[in-house]
């Protein structure tokens, strides 16, 4: 018996796996990443995800949603939750993928965390109810700490999974949980909803800015994890480093055509990205941002500026913007 367990970092899908485990079944764990995400899962990381499946000793599958999710981000048919998820096309999405990905290992079905009643938007009985059939996994699905609560699906009825080692937790307490995380020696997981930004009220307005400005892709969401944001104008955007690693981590990240700005070797202030249409005008307005932070601000500054990837810069001088005329274009 194989079954695919869907892992996301966080507490209860560490409990529902090793639940599983536990009944001596075979699991694959399945991270599905989002543009979202905390990590992505490159070669090198060892995130919360890596570590929770080199614990319970399973194989760990990742799939990228990315293009995909930034369609039903755009426009989600079940609507946002209480910032910019849309959580529940999402859980359809992503029991899609598990799905596939059960058929094409031969695994027999598929486990998740989800608790009745947990989550406002998605885990209300009947949203479990649409996002299962929406999903076409009525009969193959198992949640095992409210599996007691709800009507025992294929692998509950032919015996597959012993329902009576399952549990009945409803609700948004998490005492349950603790309790079993304590039992199990689980103590290493991200806290709910943690693992995927479009749940942070901060984060939202960065998506709904991009949006606004039709500038929803790829490439832009990932700056949207560095640096202070300003929308300069329709068009233009800048992004300041708020420390070295950001500074090191905006340069990484420039493309062609965007702008780099950084302060002359005597002053110590950020780096900063600008993406989009750099006229005099934006120049010198970004130019004045950069150097509210900025060391010694109350003098004249010097800035440097070029287009990525020229080395050909210009210095711009320029007096740093006090905190009350930045508001207005920060994002
Ligand atoms: S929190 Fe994010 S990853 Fe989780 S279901 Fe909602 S949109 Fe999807």
């Amino acid at each position: 018996m194989k079954v695919i367990s869907l892992i996301s970092g966080g507490l209860d899908s560490s409990l529902a796996t090793k639940i599983i485990l536990d009944q001596g079944i075979e699991v694959v764990g399945l991270n599905c990443v989002n543009p979202f995400s905390v990590c992505g899962h490159n070669s090198n990381c060892n995130c919360v995800v890596k570590r929770i499946c080199k614990k319970l000793g399973i194989e760990l599958r990742v799939i990228n949603l990315s293009e995909e999710f930034l369609e039903i981000l755009k426009n989600p048919s079940y609507g946002y939750g209480s910032n910019m998820n849309p959580c529940i096309d999402c859980r359809i999405m992503i029991l899609k993928k598990a799905k596939g990905l059960m058929q094409e290992i031969g695994a027999n079905f598929i486990v998740t965390g989800e608790v009745v009643g947990q989550r406002p938007m998605s885990q209300k009985r009947p949203t479990l109810r649409l996002i299962e059939k929406k999903a076409g996994v009525e009969d193959i699905l198992v949640r095992p700490l409210s599996a007691k609560l709800l009507e025992p699906g294929k692998p509950e009825r032919l015996g597959w999974v012993n329902r009576d080692k399952l549990f009945a937790i409803s609700g948004r307490s998490r005492k349950e949980q603790i309790n079993l995380a304590k039992q199990f020696n689980i103590d290493d997981y991200l806290t709910p909803a943690g693992g995927c930004l479009v749940t942070n009220e901060g984060y939202t307005r960065k998506v709904k800015d991009l949006i606004k400005h039709n500038k929803l892709s790829l490439e832009n969401i990932a700056l949207l994890k560095a640096g202070r944001h300003f929308r300069i104008n329709p068009k233009s955007k800048l992004i300041v480093g708020r420390d070295e690693k950001e500074n090191q981590k905006l340069l990484d990240m420039a493309r062609e055509g965007d702008f780099i700005f950084e302060p002359i070797e005597e002053i110590r202030g950020p780096v900063a990205l600008g993406r989009g249409e750099f006229l005099d005008e934006q120049i010198d307005l970004s130019c004045r941002i950069i150097g509210r932070y900025c060391d010694d601000n109350d003098r004249e500054l010097r800035i440097r500026v070029r287009k990525y990837p020229s080395n050909k810069e210009r210095i711009i001088s320029c007096t740093a913007f006090k905190d009350d005329d930045l508001s207005f274009l920060r994002v």
